[in-house]
């Protein structure tokens, strides 16, 4: 448009003017100077549907000028008195400049944000109970009760991870706010009360611009908009939502459905606006204007992560004068359970969690604490993740079988699950979960042997089925003792083993297993061990071990079976396996937990050869092991660790935590050992006399407990910190971990 002036002119009388262009979204504007009046042009394009809304427009605005104390921009007919000019191409509006700073460029002190809250609660009130036809009909994509259309524009953000996050807020939405919206009371809102959109003076809300994003929707979404852009860069975002809701519900009162599900409308909100972002980045990657607000929004996603749901419907609902319906102490619930299940079920921490939900490496109990997961090393790709859920709900809702049917899935699952094995590991046996992986890894290695003596190491764990148990000195070393066909060898550990280095370690235990081989000639069915055996607390085996005994193994006619359950997929960040970090090739590996980040999932990987004894006996069949719906999970898994390299992730990370851990131990004596690999640690604790500080672990584990950080102990002593979070986890909670554990053993 370069004849602005001209057309100023023409259609309103306007001569020697001088004109700013001014950011806009769905029109070109203009602040317009003529003397001392200041006006802003805007010029849309001329269509049915433009017109249309802009009527219904300038209705509200004239509507809303009974509100006296506030400005709005007045429309200022042309020179035959329209209030719309339509020229060619184009519809030309007229209005009223409004002076006064943005929200966005002043502070916002606690009078500043009541008086946010009491103007929005007034527009609302004044705009209550109007009707507009064409705003009825308009289906917006900003409007939240559309958010869902902002979905198609997810593939535009190009960080996986940054999508799965904004698709775990879409999924929540979807699960959390439709089935609730004919709670949701109706209005015509503004839509837009954005920091850029809010004008201020002297701490004091002054008016209101840019009235292109009104619709008719729930009117709490007024307060989700003005809050989602309120909150971003703020070090507590629940405290100024405090201050705006309290005000506005004096104005215009809110419902607690409505309070509810504010939280998960900001998110929303915020969800919409980077969806866009990421959409208009592309097609329009020159304009700055439309991306003002995506690093903000990004952060504030984040944070919001960090936030409990529960925490902040709390804190909503307080604000608005409601009380909270109290919570039964946790003693009630415990003692229910033990109504019902025995008390060998164990109980995590002295005082224990009453867990209610979990995004990615977070967790939220039902107070309305959020933990953070340093633990979970079953939650691979994060708790709750969108595109885990989602597959395994729509396999859900179509097909779910036995491996007796032919599906795709099962073949496509394991293609991809065999490709991240090398050769000879070619055939899969699915089961559901880690223990039934390792019974069968077991029978699979006795049947093709024709033996059943199974090698084990100290303080290993495989599993709570009997045979899983025999080969677990973990578990009967406290009750039932060895059984005969075990054969026990010591933990090949390299800390505390009394050898100057790893080499030395390695050949002495390697010595020891070769001779209980030659003990056992002929009569050994398999060795059995974990890379990294974590009962035993974390605890690397010696580098060198397994490179020395499997060949020896394999000579004398066993098997060697690799126990990927807590440490395959990734977590160890220079190795998908934990073979690999050994350099050797099982002949059969059993893996779990991670494999379907939470859904009961195991498998045991082995070779041609051994799958073709298994089939000289019966049929294998497991009602529920290759079933579509854990397929089509355990496929998302696999996908979710390329996109998101969350086992480079889990390298970078890992790394950045050990060395916080590092530096930990100079200053803490009793840090004895730090080991580990990626994202799968172990901290050992000793006193100052070289004793396992026992009491000392657990101190911290229940103290970081109570600081929100969710860690556990094992090994033969219980004296070491395990940290194995979701791979979701960051360098910022990897700084928080550490931080956390330097307070802690400070006070102790
Ligand atoms: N192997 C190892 C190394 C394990 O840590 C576990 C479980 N802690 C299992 C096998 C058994 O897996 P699940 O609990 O899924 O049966």
């Amino acid at each position: 448009m370069k004849h602005i002036g001209k057309l100023l002119s023409k259609w309103y009388g306007l001569s020697n003017v001088s004109t700013v262009p001014l950011d806009g979204y769905n029109s070109a504007n203009y602040k317009v100077q003529e003397g001392k009046s200041t006006y802003v042009l805007k010029v849309y394009p001329r269509n049915e549907d433009t017109l249309e809304l802009l009527l219904s427009e300038n209705r509200i605005l004239s509507r809303l000028t009974s509100l006296k104390t506030y400005d709005f921009p007045a429309v200022l007919p042309n020179l035959q008195g329209d209030a719309l000019t339509l020229t060619k191409r184009h519809i030309l509006r007229l209005l009223t400049f409004l002076e006064g700073d943005f929200l966005g460029s002043v502070s916002h002190p606690p009078e500043l944000l009541k008086s946010f809250g009491t103007f929005l609660g007034s527009v609302d009130r004044e705009l209550e109970g109007l009707r507009d036809a064409t705003l009825a009909a308009r289906e917006y994509p900003w409007d939240l009760q559309h958010m869902d259309r902002s979905k198609r524009y997810l593939a535009n953000i190009p960080d996986p991870s940054d999508r799965s996050l904004v698709d775990y807020f879409i999924m929540q939405f979807e699960q959390r706010v439709f089935p609730k919206r004919a709670k949701l009371r109706k209005g015509i809102i503004h839509n837009d009360a954005n920091v850029w959109n809010v004008l201020t003076s002297n701490d004091r809300i002054t008016g209101l611009i840019d009235f292109g994003d009104m619709c008719y929707t729930w009117i709490i979404c007024e307060l989700a908009v003005g809050l989602a852009y309120l909150m971003m860069d703020k070090d507590d975002p629940l405290e100024i939502c405090r201050e705006v809701i309290s005000s506005y519900h004096q104005v215009e009162p809110l419902k607690k459905t409505e309070l509810e599900l504010l939280y998960y409308l900001i998110a929303g909100r915020l969800c919409i606006s980077v969806c866009n972002s990421a959409y208009a980045k592309i097609k329009s990657p020159e304009s700055e204007y439309i991306t003002i607000s995506e690093k903000g929004a990004w952060k504030l996603l984040r944070k919001m992560l960090s936030i409990s749901p529960m925490e902040a419907s709390n804190a909503f609902m307080k604000a608005a004068g409601y009380s909270l319906t109290p919570t039964a102490p946790p003693q009630d619930d415990i003692k229910r359970r033990n109504r019902f299940l025995s008390t060998s079920f164990s109980l995590s921490y002295q005082a224990p969690i009453r867990m209610k939900q979990a995004a990615f490496q977070y967790m939220y109990d039902t107070e309305g604490h959020t933990f953070l997961d340093a633990y979970n090393n079953i939650m691979l790709a994060g708790h709750c993740h969108p595109k885990i859920v989602r597959a395994g709900q729509k396999m859900m809702s179509r097909l779910n079988t036995n491996t007796r049917y032919l599906y795709d899935e099962l073949a496509d699952y394991s293609e991809k699950l065999l490709a991240r094995f090398p050769h000879p590991l070619t055939k899969v046996f699915f089961v559901n979960s880690g223990s039934a992986a390792s019974d069968l890894a077991l029978r699979l290695a006795t049947g093709h042997t024709k033996r059943d003596r199974i090698m084990v190491l100290e303080h290993g764990y495989h599993g709570h089925t009997m045979a899983a148990i025999d080969a677990s000195h973990y578990k009967y070393n406290h009750k039932g003792g060895r059984k005969r066909h075990i054969i026990q060898l010591p933990l090949p550990k390299v800390f505390r083993s009394g050898f100057p280095d790893a080499f030395s370690a390695a050949n002495h235990y390697s010595e020891i297993t070769l001779k209980n081989l030659e003990r056992n000639a002929g009569k050994i069915a398999a060795f059995i061990a974990e890379p990294i055996v974590g009962c035993g607390g974390q605890v690397p085996l010696a580098p060198g071990y397994l490179k020395n005994i499997y060949p020896e193994i394999r000579r004398s006619g066993g098997l060697c079976i690799s126990d990927e359950v807590q440490v395959g997929f990734g977590r160890l960040g220079d190795h998908f396996w934990g073979f690999e970090m050994h350099g050797i090739v099982p002949d059969l590996v059993v893996i779990g937990k991670p494999m379907g980040n939470g859904h009961p999932i195991g498998a045991v990987v082995t070779t041609d050869a051994i799958a073709k004894s298994f089939e000289e006996g019966p049929e294998f069949f497991s009602s529920f092991g290759g079933n579509p719906v854990s397929c089509a999970i355990g496929k998302a898994v696999l996908e979710v660790i390329e996109e998101e390299k969350l086992q480079e992730h889990a390298r970078k990370t890992g790394n950045h935590l050990i060395k916080g851990l590092k530096e930990l131990q100079q200053k803490v004596r009793q840090i004895a050992d730090i080991r580990g690999s990626g994202l799968f640690l172990g901290v050992e604790l000793e006193d100052e006399d070289g004793r396992p500080a026992t009491h000392l672990a657990a101190k911290i584990k229940n103290g970081l407990r109570a600081k929100h950080i969710l860690i556990g102990t094992d090994g033969p002593a219980d004296n070491v910190l395990k940290i194995k979070p979701p791979l979701s986890f960051t360098i910022e909670n990897s700084v928080n971990l550490t931080t956390s554990m330097m307070e802690l053993f400070t006070d102790s």
